[in-house]
């Protein structure tokens, strides 16, 4: 288990790289430099980063020593095994596209994921800026999927470090060939994609939930016809963006709108 979350921090830690370096280098949007946007992102993530191992590892690990049935060993062997990852990768990206949909759609949920969509542009940054709230109500929330498939602890695990890698690419301002990223667009959530769901424009960040595979915005008819542009307002309608400080109080101190 320990090499398994060496692997994932070493994969995701190298895509976080890759894709800050290189949106540095190719930009799709115009970037303006800001080191306190910059210092909110990272220090809502230090905080995610220092509590995880305390209390979200422990919620996981929890669910998966409460599972209310117990998988035949036989499916974890061979190409088994592979067909039953990935079909539990899909379900857990599934119950992911609906919890991001009930994040909108709640007003209480809404309040912590409102800190997420304050950021007024986007960047790899903007994937790991979650308040710890809503990262902790998610691992909790998440509990339900994990104990009622029986979902392996190692699969969890790889399916968390697809979901960080996929979020890296989403939000990143990486400038893409247009062939290559339409047709990446079909299979997972692209830049093109997910940066709709940031347009400061209520319509809009209420669709494109998706957050690994783009299929699950067409099969529930959540999909925006916006196009992104370069220029389009990066944000959420009618708020702005605080400091650091008062990102972490603002769940505790807005009424549900
Ligand atoms: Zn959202």
């Amino acid at each position: 288990m320990e090499q398994l979350l060496f692997w994932k921090a070493v994969v995701c830690g190298g895509v976080f790289v890759v894709l800050f370096a290189a949106e540095r280098l190719a930009r799709a949007a115009p970037a303006p430099e800001s080191s306190a946007r910059l210092f909110r992102n990272f220090g809502l993530w230090l905080i995610v980063l220092l509590a995880s191992p305390l209390i979200v590892a422990p919620i996981t690990a929890f669910g998966a020593n409460h599972l209310i049935w117990a998988r035949d060993p036989a499916l974890a062997a061979g190409m088994i095994g592979v067909a039953v990852l990935i079909i539990d990768i899909i379900l857990l990206d599934l119950w992911t596209y609906w919890l991001h949909r009930a994040y909108h759609r709640v007003p209480v949920m809404w309040r912590l994921h409102e800190v997420h969509h304050r950021d007024e542009f986007l960047d790899t940054t903007s994937a790991v800026r979650f308040h710890l709230g809503e990262v902790v109500l998610s691992a909790v929330l998440r509990l339900i999927p994990i104990t009622v498939l029986a979902t392996p602890l190692t699969t969890v695990i790889i399916f968390e470090a697809v979901i960080l890698a996929s979020a890296l690419f989403h939000h990143s301002n990486v400038k893409l060939p247009r062939g290559i990223e339409r047709w990446l667009s079909y299979v997972v959530v692209t830049p093109s994609i997910h940066w709709v769901h940031h347009h400061a424009v209520r319509a809009d960040t209420n669709a494109n939930y998706a957050a690994f595979l783009s299929v699950w915005d067409r099969v529930f008819g959540s999909r925006s016809k916006t196009r992104r542009m370069p220029d389009m307002k990066i944000g959420a309608e009618g708020i702005e963006d605080l400091s650091f400080s008062g990102l972490l109080l603002a769940p505790m101190m807005r009424k549900p709108s």
